[in-house]
């Protein structure tokens, strides 16, 4: 049965598609001579046995390439475009205007080269749901600064109406205590700015627990939550949706296996779940694949895959996600 599929928790730069990879390596000389596209991918793409400064490095090549507003329109518009053409059609991309500012680009320049993309994205897929959640940064690894996390709260604001729908705390959630951002999310709430966190994926339930404090609606992760009763109730009784992403929870050692995630566990006990990529090209990975190693690893059945799209569609922030949970509702009749 074909339904339209929910991807609501992507990383932008993370997504990036192969053939935009190789060209901008390409362009910046960064590929040795020699060297064919095809290993080039080989090399970059991240595996299970990596070092966690190794995909640190990865990120770190993913965001240098990504500095001028052409290629961030392009990768904006190229990524929609494949998550259309493969199914996709609710989709929320999330990047960090703070982190492409090495060549002059001003943050809100960064942003309106996505909007950019996605408005030739709409133009060529009008009946495409899709808008973009801006990231701000945990302060541990030097990867943004509490001024630019203000600045994108308020940029959030300002670009509402044109494709954000609002933002998200992204970075390493062990590295600085998750309270510390609480300011970020009430001018959010003031702002009207829609906002999902980072929670549960490397730290423990109390920083899940925040994030229901918080209100938001959703959360990136949250699967240790599983690790106590009292916060996967809290879940529940909230109607909060969590993010989930298994293949990059192991490939960041959230989990120790594939086989021990807690997906199944958590939707047995009544949480809404989101299935995501998280960083599809960084990670080798497609949703269908996703799909796929979920099926076959944790039984979820054509049914199952059905009602998360469907609680994906309602805790979405984008306009026009009425007409996408019309259609999975009715998926959801017409399967046995
Ligand atoms: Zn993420």
């Amino acid at each position: 049965m074909t339904y339209p599929k929910v991807e609501l928790h992507c990383h932008m730069d993370g997504a990036i598609p192969y053939r935009l990879f190789v060209k901008c390596c390409r362009e910046d000389g960064l590929v040795p001579e020699g060297v064919s596209d095809e290993q080039w991918i080989r090399d970059h793409v991240m595996n299970s046995t990596m070092s966690l400064s190794d995909c640190m490095g990865e990120f770190a090549l993913l965001t240098g390439i990504l500095q001028c507003r052409e290629r961030l329109e392009e990768l904006s518009f190229e990524l929609l475009k494949d998550m259309y053409e493969s199914g996709s059609k609710l989709v929320e991309l999330r990047f960090s205007p703070q982190s492409h500012l090495n060549e002059n680009l001003s943050m809100e320049e960064a942003v309106e080269a996505v909007l950019r993309g996605r408005k030739r994205a709409l133009e060529v897929y009008p009946d495409l749901v899709c808008g973009f959640l801006l990231c701000m940064m945990n302060l541990g690894l030097n990867l943004g600064t509490m001024e630019n996390n203000l600045k994108t709260v308020e940029l959030a604001a300002k670009y509402k109406d044109q494709g954000v729908v609002g933002i998200d705390l992204a970075g390493d959630e062990t590295a600085t205590p998750i309270e510390s951002y609480a300011p970020m999310f009430d001018h959010a709430r003031k702002l009207g700015v829609n906002y999902t966190i980072h929670a549960g994926e490397s730290g423990g339930p109390s920083n899940v627990m925040f994030a229901i404090m918080q209100k938001g609606g959703r959360i990136g992760h949250g699967i240790h939550a599983i690790e106590d009763e009292n916060v996967v109730n809290e879940l529940i009784r909230n109607n909060f949706v969590i993010e989930v992403s298994v293949t990059s929870n192991y490939f960041s050692r959230c989990v120790p296996s594939i086989e021990e995630h807690p997906i199944r566990k958590l939707w047995d006990k009544g949480v809404m779940i989101n299935i995501n990529t998280d960083d599809p090209g960084l990670m080798g990975i497609t949703l269908k694949s996703e799909y796929d190693l979920i099926a076959k690893t944790f039984g979820f059945t054509e049914r199952e895959f059905i009602l998360s799209n469907l609680y994906s569609a309602r805790s979405s922030f984008c306009e026009g996600r009425e007409r996408i949970i019309a259609e999975l509702t009715e998926a959801l009749k017409n399967c046995a």
